[in-house]
Order: structure tokens, then C-alpha cells, then sequence
């Protein structure tokens, strides 16, 4: 792989104990180009602005796909999460949005030299890691509304802390929709999230941290929770609804469900309505809730409002086990018993 490195590196600047999330970036970026029907050599270069004609699709019909993992540090050791299962991800959301799929060898090993480059920008602290996005837009030259025939695959990475301080205040959302039956919700298509927004700043002024969006047919059926699945604890039972097109398959999700039985919890994926949660809250047998994502690892989730009123959860025990297991096997600090962690040597 073509590396051209930075004369200066910008890592004296950067204040690793104030890290806010996707702020600062490191020295090096990857990029690779898809002209012709097939992927150019990837390069790695310093991390620098990109030009871009004002006319190229990406701007106008939004094809553009992204990626989130992260490196972690345990003293001189960096290792990756589950790298392959971001790459199987990023393939599905590139079929669904007609974007060309891309290679174990650019995805992988570009991004293990990548990190490899700028392995002093993976930080010590534990709960502090290197952010890694990588990302692909239609680049080509033509503003007709059809799949375009360039693309652009980018990797940057960023230093960062905690992603929430606090607990986490949600409201449930029977508004608006994130994602649709038949629609891409399942893919980390961008546009996906620019429909987030809009609904979030209201349930932020409105003092909620987050959402929780529900089905978009009746929105009856808890779907997920900002940028992150969704769990609840009741009756000792893991319960967390059932992959389906309209929900992001979570890479911390299926860690997290694969721990939980492995200590022997019973774990239900399956639909899980509003109405549920509050006869739960009623019963006393609601327990726990918490959201799963790669930038919060896990979040625990203080309260939950809706048009029936106020659940105010105050447990957290086995939210936190299962945090501390997924985390030690992150950061190297247990048997890595799931063959989950790749070591960049
Ligand atoms: N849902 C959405 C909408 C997300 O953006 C994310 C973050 N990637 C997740 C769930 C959690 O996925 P993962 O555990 O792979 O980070």
C-alpha cells in the first residue's frame, strides 16, 4: 500500500485527557477510489481536506455510507473489534444503496495499516479509544438521479472518550419515524440519520437526552434508542427486539447477547411493544434498561417517558456486568474466549 507520511505529527496537540467525541483527528487518512467497475490501489496520506465537484452525486442524491469500531489499547498491544462484522455491514448497506461492495483487503487490512500508522493516537485510558470511521460516497461527475459509477472509500480515525457522562433520559417517539418496513434502516446510510435529527432536537428542548423510535405502521413496537439497540431487563430475562429491516444490527448488540447467555442468562430477541414495558414497570418486574453502540459501549438508561407517563429505572447491576465483560474483552484484559479481538501487530 502507497503510504505518504505527515512531516509533523499533530498528536502534542491534542489534550488526551479532554477527548470530546469525533473532535480531533489523527495524522493519516486512507482512500481509496472506484473508477471503471473496480476499486483503485488504496493509499494512505495525511489527513488533509478533500476537493470535490460541486456536481457529484453524493451532494444531491445521497449515496453515502459510513462505518463505527474502534482500536483499543492495553500498554504496548492495539487491537480491533470484530472488524470483519463492520465489513459485512458496510457491504449490506453498500448493496442496498447500489454502491459498489468492498474487500477484505482494502476494509481490513487498509484500516489495520492505518491504525497501525498512528498507533500513538490510540489512547491509554481505559474507556478511551480510537474511533474509527470509514466511509464511501458517489463521487461521480453528474447530477442525473441514478446509482453513480465513482466512488470514494475514506478511513479517518479520532481519538476519544466517554460518548454520554450522565444517564441517559429517553422519550419514546410516536411521531415520527426513523426507518420504514422495506426501507434502510438496517444500513448506515447517512440519510438515515439527517431523518434523526430533526425529531431529536425536539425531544432534547423538550430536556430528553434521547429517543427511542418505534415501528412506523403503529408505533406501538420499540425498535431502538438514538444511535444505540436497546435492552431491557425483566423477570431476569435479557429482552431486546428482533433484528428486522428497519433496525441497525448492532455489532455491540450481538456481543453483548452472545455474553449474556454465555453467563447464563436467557436472552429473548423478539417484538417488543410499549405497552409491555409498562405493565413490566407496574409489576415491579422491569429491572434494567440499557442501549448498546460502539461509541457508548453500553448506556444505561435512567428513565423512559411516553404519552403513559414516567418510568424512572434505578438499577444497573447486571447492565454493568455485562459492561465490564464486554469491555475487558476490548481492551485486552480477559480471555478473548470469542476469538473477537484482532491484534494489530
Ligand atoms: N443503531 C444505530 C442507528 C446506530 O447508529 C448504531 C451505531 N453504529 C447502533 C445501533 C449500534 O451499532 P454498533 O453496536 O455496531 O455500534
Amino acid at each position: 500500500m502507497k503510504v505518504e507520511r505527515i512531516n509533523k505529527s499533530k498528536l502534542d496537540s491534542i489534550d488526551f485527557n479532554s477527548l470530546p467525541f469525533g473532535k480531533y483527528f489523527s495524522d493519516h487518512m486512507l482512500i481509496c477510489e472506484y473508477i471503471d467497475d473496480r476499486w483503485l490501489e488504496p493509499r494512505i496520506k495525511p489527513y488533509s481536506e478533500i476537493s470535490i465537484a460541486p456536481c457529484a452525486q453524493v451532494f444531491h442524491y445521497g449515496q453515502s455510507i459510513f462505518e463505527g469500531m474502534k482500536a483499543y489499547r492495553k500498554k504496548d498491544e492495539v487491537f480491533l473489534f470484530r472488524p470483519e462484522e463492520n465489513l459485512k455491514r458496510f457491504n449490506n448497506s453498500a448493496e442496498r444503496l447500489a454502491m459498489p461492495k468492498i474487500s477484505e483487503e482494502i476494509f481490513i487490512k487498509g484500516i489495520k495499516e492505518l491504525v497501525k500508522l498512528d498507533r500513538k493516537w490510540v489512547p491509554e485510558k481505559y474507556n478511551s479509544a480510537l474511533y474509527i470511521r470509514p466511509f464511501m460516497i458517489a463521487t461521480e461527475e453528474y447530477i442525473k438521479a441514478m446509482p453513480s459509477r465513482k466512488y470514494m472509500f475514506m478511513v479517518i480515525t479520532a481519538p476519544t472518550g466517554a460518548y454520554y457522562d450522565n444517564k441517559i433520559d429517553v422519550k419514546i417517539e410516536q411521531k415520527y419515524s426513523r426507518s420504514s418496513p422495506g426501507g434502510i434502516g438496517f444500513t448506515k446510510a447517512g440519510g438515515n440519520y439527517a431523518s434523526a435529527f430533526q425529531p431529536t432536537k425536539i425531544a432534547q428542548k423538550e430536556g430528553f437526552t434521547q429517543l427511542i423510535w418505534t415501528d412506523a405502521c403503529e408505533h406501538k413496537y420499540l425498535e431502538e434508542c438514538g444511535t444505540m439497540n436497546i435492552f431491557f431487563v425483566i423477570n431476569n430475562k435479557i429482552i431486546t427486539p428482533e433484528l428486522s429491516d428497519s433496525i441497525l444490527g448492532g455489532i455491540t448488540r450481538d456481543s453483548i447477547i452472545t455474553l449474556a447467555q454465555e453467563k447464563g442468562y436467557l436472552v429473548e430477541e423478539r417484538k417488543i411493544s410499549i405497552e409491555e414495558i409498562y405493565d413490566a414497570e407496574q409489576k415491579k418486574t422491569l429491572k434494567e434498561v440499557f442501549g448498546t453502540g460502539t461509541a457508548v459501549t453500553i448506556g444505561k438508561i435512567k428513565s423512559i417517558t411516553s404519552k403513559l407517563g414516567k418510568i424512572e429505572i434505578n438499577q444497573h447491576e447486571i447492565t454493568d456486568k455485562l459492561k465490564k465483560s464486554l469491555l475487558d474483552i476490548q481492551y485486552g484484559e480477559s480471555k478473548d474466549i470469542f476469538n473477537w479481538r484482532l491484534n494489530i501487530k
